[in-house]
């Protein structure tokens, strides 16, 4: 009863966040100034369930600015993401669903031996779906998905890091289930660090490695999933390491990825048509390998503009307001052997290399 009433809480912060940015109220920014009456909009204290008023104890010594900014810039109000929307992957997105996703759903019997990781930490080349994952477990489990670079507590919230964690933490635990996604998490938990860092990020990493220790995806009251990402997984303090004990590879796509994301944009039903033959396609795969998934994305979009620039050019530039879509000819191969010239992978042999070893030493296997 308990999951239901927080479902309906996140789906009612949802409406509220449509409805307030519909009126151009919403969004962005928050600063503190919150709504009319008191120094949190309605917005945020809907969201916090706490709508007369009065927040929760464990908000009541944090910085309303703080809560404010968390609340509007923090949380990802984006769309669902559903595992189908995520190319390959799948004995990835199979041990992930085992690990945290089913214990969230059902806290009771995932206790003792069976109880899931407090964190889980993937690693891997930059592109190849990491946050989409993040996102995928929030939306699997109705959670609220809050999102933040850990270089961003060092240069956005320059002097208030610290604070920004205990409020980030504190706002997650109050609107459990909540999944927090710490991008980029090496650059505030390295090892390298540690030598001449300045006392600020020292006490910023050590409040992180609180905050993390408190997180448990399987409390009945608290349920708080901590996902750090990083692109330099040998560079993680020993320390941060043991508060994400899964550790994660999450690959390159596969030829078999690299078609269905051209399939999800260019197939049958699809907005954008294009003629593109099984053999078409196959050289497109061949070609495309060690592409990440964000390079293929870039390649996609590339090759979908040929035919919007012959037709411009055939029509004359200053024509391009009146282009219907009939004027377009279909994406071809020819579109994607151009595009491939200005979107080359951006990941070498040698970095994966470097991730391939790290995972035969440090990955959980599967
Ligand atoms: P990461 O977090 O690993 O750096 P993202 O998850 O942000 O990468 O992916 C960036 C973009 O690349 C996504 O928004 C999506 O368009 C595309 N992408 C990457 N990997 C995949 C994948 N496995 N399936 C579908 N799209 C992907």
């Amino acid at each position: 009863a308990s999951d239901l009433r927080k479902k309906g809480q996140h789906q009612a912060a949802a409406a509220v966040m449509n409805a307030l940015d519909a009126n151009g109220q919403g969004g962005g920014g928050g600063g503190g100034q919150g709504g009319e009456e008191g120094p949190l909009s309605a917005r945020t204290l809907q969201m916090l369930g706490a709508e007369n008023g009065e927040l929760p104890p464990e908000l009541q010594k944090c910085d309303p600015k703080l809560i404010e900014q968390v609340c509007n810039d923090v949380i990802d109000a984006g769309g669902a993401i559903s595992w189908d929307d995520i190319a390959g992957l799948q004995t990835a997105k199979d041990l992930i669903r085992e690990i945290v996703v089913w214990p969230m759903l059902n806290p009771t019997i995932f206790t003792g031996p069976r109880a899931p990781p407090k964190g889980l930490l993937l690693f891997g080349p930059p592109g190849t779906g990491k946050t989409l994952i993040g996102k995928a477990v929030a939306s699997n489990i109705s959670a609220a998905f809050f999102s933040i670079s850990a270089s961003s507590l060092t240069s956005k919230w320059i002097g208030e890091g610290e604070k920004m964690v205990r409020t980030l933490f504190a706002v997650a635990g109050v609107m459990q289930p909540s999944v927090i996604f710490i991008d980029e998490i090496d650059s505030l938990m390295s090892a390298r660090k540690s030598d001449g860092e300045h006392e600020a990020s020292r006490r910023l990493k050590t409040e992180m490695l609180v905050q993390m220790e408190g997180c448990d995806p399987s409390s009945t009251s608290r349920r708080v999933l901590l996902i750090g990402t990083t692109n330099r997984p040998e560079e993680l303090d020993e320390a941060a390491r043991r508060r994400m004990p899964k550790q994660l590879y999450i690959p390159l796509p596969c030829g078999e990825a690299r078609r269905q994301m051209v399939l999800r944009q260019l197939g049958p039903g699809c907005s954008v048509e294009a003629q593109l033959s099984g053999e078409d396609l196959a050289k497109v795969v061949a070609k495309t390998d060690g592409y990440s998934g964000s390079d293929m994305r870039n390649l996609i979009q590339e090759a979908c503009q040929g035919p919007v620039r012959e037709a411009v050019v055939a029509a004359g530039g200053e024509r391009v307001a009146q282009l219907r879509g009939e004027d377009l000819r279909p994406v071809r191969l020819r579109d994607f052997q151009a595009a491939s010239k200005a979107q080359r992978a951006s990941v070498t042999p040698a970095e994966i290399e470097r991730y391939e070893q790290y995972n035969e030493r440090h990955g959980a296997k599967y």
